[in-house]
């Protein structure tokens, strides 16, 4: 008589074909809506930092699939996520409860807007984010290749409360303290964290810090100029309108990976 299976083999039996199934490593809490978590690289997944992959978990007997911008340089060994908690979200009020050594599945083709490739050359690059959108900067932030391609990089993250914020201090800290990125990377990044509900030095939604010119004062910049800025954005369907009203505003056109031009776009989250 055969041994009864081993509880990793009956979960192995059920996960689907084409899909890597892969071990989480750590996870990181930061308030009841938001977390981080690390997990294992396939030796053989490659992607462009900024993109992103369809993640899941095996509810019952089913997988559910979510898009997650890989927040993890694509040089990293190990494949980082920060995510939100939807209370009954059919994913992540599952997600929400991994642990170090439980599988999550990725679907094999990573893809998305907010890759290098998709701008012209310029000098400075603005990534605005609201929430998780954070994400896909979280790569690009840790990416050499974005100092190569400009000379100043700024990353401006938006939440309602200051402690939806520490993932993106956790980041600038990890950064100056890594042993090659903290030189390339040196004065190049300047992080413009903004709340719009609580008291906070730097206040309000990213748009009307445009609009008023509060943003570039407060990082010594001239307004945006078409030969000289890029932009990324990653937000709400709402933020990516406005936001890139004013960057149509200033001159700047939208791009894509088949046509780069000066600014590009993805949603955070759809609804
Ligand atoms: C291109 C792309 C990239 C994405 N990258 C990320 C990421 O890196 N991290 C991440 O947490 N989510 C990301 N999302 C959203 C993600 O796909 C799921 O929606 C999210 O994980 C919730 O899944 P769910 O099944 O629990 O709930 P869902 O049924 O998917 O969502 C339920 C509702 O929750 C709200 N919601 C969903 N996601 C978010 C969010 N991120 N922030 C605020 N409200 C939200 C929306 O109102 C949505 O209608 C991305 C979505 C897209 C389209």
């Amino acid at each position: 008589m055969d041994a009864p299976a081993r509880t990793d083999d009956v979960v192995a039996a059920k996960i689907p074909d084409g899909v890597y199934a892969e071990t989480v490593l750590s996870v990181e809490h930061y308030t009841d809506r938001l977390f981080r978590f690390r997990m294992t690289r396939p030796s053989g997944f490659r992607f462009r930092s900024g993109e992103f992959a369809m993640i899941g978990l095996m509810v019952g007997d089913k997988p559910v699939y979510r898009a997650y911008s890989i927040a993890s340089p694509s040089w990293d060994e190990e494949l980082e996520f920060f995510s939100i908690k939807v209370p009954d979200g059919p994913l992540t009020s599952h997600l929400q409860a991994i642990k170090p050594g439980d599988t999550v599945l990725m679907r094999k083709k990573p893809t998305g807007t907010l890759v290098l490739d998709a701008l012209t050359p310029g000098k400075r690059l603005y990534m605005f984010s609201t929430g998780t959108g954070i994400a896909p900067f979280a790569s690009l932030i840790r990416d050499p290749d974005t100092y190569d391609m400009f000379e100043e990089v700024i990353l401006t993250h938006t939440c309602r409360e200051v402690a939806e914020l520490k993932y993106g201090f956790d980041l600038m800290e990890e950064i100056r303290n890594h042993e090659f990125l903290g030189e390339i990377v040196g004065t190049k990044l300047k992080h413009y964290p903004t709340v719009t509900r609580e008291d906070y030095p730097y206040q309000g939604r990213i748009t009307d810090l445009m609009e008023s010119g509060k943003l570039y004062t407060d990082l010594g910049v001239p307004p945006l100029e078409p030969a000289i800025d890029r932009g990324m954005i990653c937000g709400s369907a709402a933020m990516l309108k406005d936001t890139k009203v004013l960057l149509e505003k200033a001159g700047l056109n939208e791009g894509a990976n088949n046509k780069p031009a000066e600014f590009v776009i993805e949603r955070a989250f759809v609804g």
